[in-house]
């Protein structure tokens, strides 16, 4: 498989490119019918990714239902199809999700090394006097790590990429949903660097080490300090625990993505609300859309055992308080210790 295909070269006319690496795949592992999950941005190029296929003899389905994640495989859509195999592009393969039938993953990467915004960061970390500096990243920029940290390197930091645990496979890449490359290093750095568009990630770096964390982006050349933006979101967490202390009726909504549900969990929260004499149900849901859920009547408080990112980055828009299942047992035992919830 050819490697460093950018987003830009699928999705400016570029789609053949794509093709070009699911045939190779095809070909090389005797694949006649293929259930291809796109993101949201080539959705508008399905079309186009399945007819070219169907020309070279592969019956390409191509999926454009929301995927935010490799832990959103819908294996049982590929079986109902009768697919020898699932395509999944956009993300990479999760460590402790299994998909019941063969999976390959195309993880779009991105080349964009910005060193001008890189010698904004060196001006700024050199003035608040950081010098031992975490770097994590995202799946499409994980190739530019080693180059970010030799161009730091040699400004006179001392750059750490850690080694992740569990779900997350790839030295210094993080996950909305898991955070361990940045916290297996916490007590050598000083702060962190998260090189990518959008802080919702680096908010969450800031969530689990309490470590100054800056935003490089790529694009914008913008650097961002997180960190307050991460210690609201901590308070507006405890807020909403104690808030759901008075709580009498839970929802707990789960999803039965492949690498959300956790059983697990769902049977310790239901023990937990057993033991405190809450009265509660089960809601299921694919995509857990807070506009939907606040329809539902009767109920003081949720609790989200699906994506955490549902909880720490949409809980604005749910019209009663939402807890992940750790903020739960803490506003449940009236102790409020908060901690990032890992998957
Ligand atoms: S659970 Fe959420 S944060 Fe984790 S991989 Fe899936 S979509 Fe991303």
């Amino acid at each position: 498989m050819k490697k460093k295909k950018s987003w830009q070269k699928y999705s400016i006319g570029g789609t053949s490119l794509l093709v070009e690496e699911i045939l190779n795949i095809c070909r090389k592992e005797n694949l006649r019918k293929v259930f291809i999950q796109v993101p949201e941005g080539l959705s508008q190029y399905a079309h186009r990714i399945s007819s070219e296929l169907i020309q070279h003899g592969i019956t390409a389905i191509v999926s454009i239902d929301p995927c935010y994640g490799a832990c959103d495989i819908p294996y049982w859509k590929a079986e109902i199809l009768k697919c020898d195999a699932i395509i999944h592009v956009g993300h990479t393969k999760l460590g402790d999700v299994d998909v019941p039938i063969k999976t390959y993953y195309l993880p779009i990467k991105k080349e964009i090394f910005n060193i001008e915004a890189l010698d904004v960061l060196s001006e700024i970390l050199l003035q608040r006097g950081y010098k031992k500096i975490g770097l994590v990243t995202i799946a499409q920029f994980l190739d530019l790590l080693p180059k970010i940290s030799e161009y730091i390197n040699k400004k006179g930091f001392e750059t750490y990429i850690g080694k992740p645990t569990r779900r997350v496979v790839e030295k210094g890449q993080i996950l909305g949903c898991n955070v361990s490359s940045a916290r297996n290093i916490v007590k050598h750095v000083d702060a962190y660097v998260y090189y990518g568009d959008g802080i919702f990630h680096p908010i969450v770096v800031y969530m689990a080490t309490k470590k100054p964390v800056f935003v490089v982006n790529p694009y914008t050349g913008e650097v961002k300090d997180v960190s307050e933006d991460g210690e609201r979101v901590i308070k507006a967490r405890i807020l909403s625990m104690a808030k759901a202390k008075e709580a009498k009726r839970f929802a707990i909504v789960i999803s039965t993505k492949i690498g959300q549900y956790r059983k697990t969990l769902l049977d310790t929260v239901v023990d937990f609300l057993k033991k405190y004499n809450r009265e509660y149900s089960i809601i299921q849901m694919e995509n857990i859309d807070p506009e939907v859920i606040n329809h539902i009547k009767g109920v003081d408080a949720f609790v989200v055992l699906a994506c955490p990112r549902i909880v720490y980055d949409d809980y604005r828009r749910f019209k009663k308080p939402v807890l992940t299942a750790s903020e739960l047992i803490e506003s449940l035992k009236g102790t409020y210790n908060w901690r990032f919830e890992e998957l």
